[in-house]
């Protein structure tokens, strides 16, 4: 393992060795508490620094101050257009530090630098100019109506979309900068304020950002960010009765938390949770970019991706060779840090999860699962796992039903599309699934009966600011991105004249 890191921009060790305070109410202020937490480097376990820890408190002022410059205060009296200028600078400003940004998410996540630098930090930026154009562009309908019980009246109705109000974020730690600006993009287009809360793993690039924030010039208040943890800030800001809707991202589990907490003012709630997709070889595919397609949609971000491919599904014949294929690929994968430029595949994010990865794989082995590669810890370092490939793996086992978060994929053989889409279809999540193979029409029958949010067919991972993505069944509620995720960030409201 290569431990050849860059050294940091001067930048970055600049920001990291500022005292790292809490957005609120346009000032960087501590804790009420006093209190502070460390955020680690995966690669190493050390900390890197420390950062102000948001409670109830906290999130009561950052509340309040969501909802002043909601209800009052330059932000409401902004034109849309005003509003997407705005929000397009953001995109500009956060390009123009694209390295530092590239640079702060593999400190604190661990994730390659080059990856960040190709994906996390452009789709962000993309994602904001996206969001910016549709400021302009949330419109409602005239509606002819024909009230059957005052003839003869005339009426002109119409419906406006209104911001929904002060929106609770709160955000998981594997793609940092991007889930931020997933969250924030569509609600500052729509003209809501925002309490954010980012991962207590990943704090750093969302402070940047907030940084940023401040000097593109959005009204105090508009943004808030509220480091801290999910038992406690997080809760809160779920809880709160001054919250009009509370926007996740994270475990299926703390999702239902959320779902229960929001209930108290019964505020919205959209939900991006888990996910166990599939990935479905059949026999007439392409090999030559089916085998490192299937690798990379499990290997991809070291499997911490909600829509990570991590059930792989080939027909019979296929099967040993796709296998093969998928193993060679696992060992040739260069794992390091992620600030070592040949790293092709970083630490996981935690202790915490290197724990939880590498207990299911001992459970997949206790269960009769073996590894075609891979199972291990790399090193005594760090949180390194080898990326691995799980056979003689059944439906009924962990490995297989649950979501792992990490490099780990169970492969099955299949013998016909029927028992293909039955076994994608048997799990409790419905995020994503893939299809891989030449026959488009088989490919796009599959992706009619696959009970998922997004449907690869010869790719994976695919993301963009346009097309949404979200889950079917217990993978969430409403959708990210595209213009779908705007509804999610506004009311309805009739307006019903009698002329
Ligand atoms: P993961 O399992 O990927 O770490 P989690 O669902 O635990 O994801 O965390 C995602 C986000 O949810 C983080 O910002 C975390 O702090 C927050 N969170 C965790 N528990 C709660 C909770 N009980 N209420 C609100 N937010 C929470």
């Amino acid at each position: 393992m290569s431990t050849a890191t860059i050294p940091l921009l001067d930048a970055v060790t600049q920001f990291i060795s500022r005292p790292k305070k809490m957005l609120i109410d346009g000032k960087w202020v501590e804790a009420q508490s006093g209190k502070t937490f460390p955020t680690y480097d995966p690669a190493t376990g050390e900390v890197i620094t420390q950062i102000a820890e948001g409670d109830k408190s906290d999130i009561d002022l950052a509340v309040a101050a969501a909802r002043r410059a909601f209800e009052s205060g330059p932000w409401p009296r902004l034109t849309p257009s005003e509003r997407g200028k705005l929000v397009w600078k953001l995109a500009d400003l956060i390009e123009q530090h694209l390295e530092e940004f590239a640079e702060l998410e593999s400190l604190d996540n661990g994730k390659p630098v080059a990856v960040a630098r190709v994906a996390d930090v452009p789709l962000a930026v993309d994602l904001f100019r996206y969001m910016a154009g549709w400021a302009t562009k949330i419109e409602g309908n005239t509606i002819p109506i024909s009230v059957p019980y005052t003839p003869g009246a005339n009426y002109l109705a119409y419906t406006v979309r209104e911001p929904i109000g002060v929106v609770g974020q709160i955000i998981p730690w594997n793609f940092p900068l991007l889930m931020a600006a997933w969250k924030l993009g569509p609600a500052l287009a729509t003209g809501c304020t925002v309490v954010l809360k980012p991962a207590e793993q990943t704090p750093l690039s969302a402070l940047r950002l907030g940084e940023l924030i401040c000097e593109a010039g959005f009204p105090d208040g508009v943004v808030n960010i509220v480091p801290g943890y999910g038992e406690t800030a997080g809760a809160a800001l779920a809880a709160h009765p001054q919250v009009d809707k509370v926007a996740f991202t994270g475990s299926t589990e703390v999702g239902k938390l959320i779902v229960n907490a929001a209930s108290g003012n019964l505020k919205k709630v959209s939900l991006e949770l888990g996910g166990k997709s599939p990935s479905i070889v059949l026999p007439d595919a392409d090999l030559e970019t089916s085998i490192p397609g299937v690798a990379n949609a499990i290997f991809f971000n070291h499997g911490q991706c909600c829509c990570a491919g991590s059930r792989l599904y080939v027909e019979k014949p296929l099967f040993d060779k796709v296998v093969s294929g998928v193993a060679d690929y696992a060992k040739a994968i260069k794992v390091g840090p992620g600030l070592d430029l040949s790293t092709q595949m970083g630490p996981l994010v935690s202790e915490e999860q290197h724990q939880r990865v590498l207990g299911y794989i001992q459970e997949g082995f206790a269960e009769g699962a073996k590894a075609a590669v891979g199972g291990h810890r790399i090193g005594d370092k760090g949180y390194f796992v080898e990326p691995t490939v799980l056979v003689d793996t059944t439906s009924t086992m962990k490995v297989v039903q649950e979501e792992i978060f990490g490099p780990v994929v169970c492969a099955e053989p299949f013998t016909d599309l029927d028992e293909v889409v039955r076994k994608a279809n048997d799990n409790i999540y419905g995020l994503a699934a893939a299809v891989w193979t030449k026959d488009l029409s088989k490919a796009h029958r599959i992706a009619s009966a696959l009970r998922a949010g997004t449907v690869w067919i010869n790719c994976h991972n695919i993301f963009d600011a346009a097309l949404p993505f979200g889950g079917y069944k217990q993978s969430g509620w409403g959708r990210e991105m595209g213009h779908e995720a705007l509804e999610l960030y506004t009311e309805v409201k009739a307006v019903c004249a009698n002329l």
